[in-house]
């Protein structure tokens, strides 16, 4: 439903693509666009936008702003399957038809539909579309309306994504399994230490021709078109508010858990909402957990494990397992998790280093071991480990042994270092949101631009 807005007012709309990682970013940015008194139409698919009216306080959040509403498009999925599907698998080529056929065209005909016609906010004067969904930018400009590119995930990933003509041209994409560990020279600033096994999952093809690829390439190139782009990291993150655009029902009897435990005693584990594990790296996990003797705070979805199996031996393992962590382990379906990190319980951080994870542990100040799944998780926690140093990367190595050392590590023998660096980095965050703030006046300056459009 259309409100009444500022007639004075930009009009933006903002299209994140349909997974919860990029749209907890675009809503917060919705949010502090509408606290800053613009008209804000946020898109969502019509599955995902069913799953907050039952899971989320979105609603409630968004109705004190006269000028923000919600539209929905369809992703060409019935509606009654789970919102986690057909958009989480990279390999799916059917994801890239969808894309290009029912949301791409789904996207412009709202755009042009009667409804935008009579919004008493105004036409949209501007358009900030994720930057996975180049497409969005190219309709922008056909209708002759400004766009911005917002890139959720890292900058260091999006340089990578870049520079991948580059890459190929010269031969490091693809690469074979034994040079994993080789050496990459062609993306700036990154020679000494960006590696194969660091480059965006969807690097690892084998073949050039792989949808994937081309997908990441054609839509970084439309990206270019954009009028402007915002990067979602500490330069955008200035009026930080806290939102919860959950698509998954929060469970927070973990909250009163962790009031129960010791100060900085917990690791909380989570590997975001769509990172699949199998059976066996989940018992190595919790092998790994148990036997370093730390209290844990666990997020298991239940769409996370690839297959269910019932081989006696994993079935007698889980069993043990349950009953070995009765007294240190909790685990959940889905957490409050910006709270859980800023939960004095919590010590560390055992993530699969997704972008909105990473600068949520890095605001909180907790360090981090990450094991990375895919996309711009593989550079991130490559960063984390040996750029900023607040934390270990498990990257390619999930055995019990090594689960089990770096959690030692992230909370007994590398704990005074990672917190010295955590410290800094929490602080250097902490300062970017004040006033003279390098987010605050990237903010302003993002401000400046839409009110221009206008
Ligand atoms: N998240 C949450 N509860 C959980 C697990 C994750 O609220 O139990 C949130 C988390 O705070 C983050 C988002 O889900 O904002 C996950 O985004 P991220 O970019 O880290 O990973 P993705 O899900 O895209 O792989």
């Amino acid at each position: 439903m259309v409100k009444t807005g500022s007639l004075i007012s930009p009009h933006v709309v903002i299209f994140p693509f349909p997974i919860q990682g990029h749209i907890n970013s675009m809503l917060k940015l919705a949010e502090v666009l509408c606290l800053s008194g613009i008209n804000v139409t946020f898109i969502n698919t019509q599955r995902n936008h069913s799953s907050y009216l039952s899971f989320s306080d979105v609603q409630s959040r968004f109705g004190c702003f006269p000028g923000f509403c919600f539209e929905t498009i369809s992703d060409g999925l019935s509606t009654d399957q789970p919102h986690s599907a057909g958009f989480r698998n990279s390999q799916d080529v059917d994801m890239f038809h969808r894309l290009k056929n029912v949301i791409r065209p789904g996207f412009r005909d709202l755009l042009t539909s009667d409804r935008f016609k009579i919004d008493a906010r105004g036409p949209v004067s501007c358009i900030i579309a994720d930057g996975i969904l180049g497409f969005a930018i190219d309709v922008a400009g056909e209708l002759g309306i400004p766009s911005i590119s917002f890139r959720t995930s890292s900058a260091c990933s999006s340089s990578i994504y870049f520079c991948l003509p580059k890459l190929i041209e010269h031969g490091d994409v693809p690469f074979k399994d034994e040079d994993m560990d080789r050496l990459i020279k062609n993306v700036p600033g990154m020679e000494s230490f960006l590696r194969c096994r660091d480059l965006p999952s969807f690097c690892r093809a084998k073949d050039l021709n792989h949808p994937s690829l081309d997908f990441v390439i054609a839509e970084t190139s439309y990206s270019t078109r954009a009028t402007a782009h915002l990067l979602n990291t500490f330069d955008i993150e200035a009026p930080s508010v806290s939102s919860n655009a959950s698509l998954y029902k929060e469970d927070r009897s973990c909250m009163t858990w962790l009031d129960k435990q010791p100060e900085k005693s917990v690791v909380y584990v989570s590997f975001g909402s769509i990172a699949m594990v199998s059976r066996e790296q989940w018992l190595e996990i919790w092998y790994g957990l148990v036997n370093s003797g730390h209290r844990f705070l666990w997020v298991k979805r239940p769409d996370s494990l690839l297959a269910k199996d019932d081989e006696e031996s994993h079935v007698q393992a889980e069993a043990e397992l349950i009953e070995a962590t009765k007294e240190r382990g909790y685990t959940v379906e889905w957490a409050p998790q910006e709270e859980v990190l800023n939960h004095s319980s919590v010590g560390g951080f055992f993530t699969h280093s997704g972008w909105n994870s990473t600068l949520e542990s890095m605001v909180a100040g907790v360090p981090m071991v990450c094991w990375p799944h895919l996309a711009d998780q593989q550079i991130n926690s490559r960063y984390v480990s040996e750029v900023w140093k607040i934390g270990m990367d498990m990257k390619d190595n999930c055995n019990r042994l090594t689960v089990e050392k770096l959690i030692r590590d992230l909370m007994d023998v590398k704990r005074e270092e990672l917190m010295k660096s955590t410290a800094k980095v929490a602080d250097m965050a902490r300062q970017s949101k004040g006033s003279d703030g390098s987010s605050y006046r990237n903010y302003e300056g993002l401000l400046q631009f839409i009110r221009k459009t206008c």
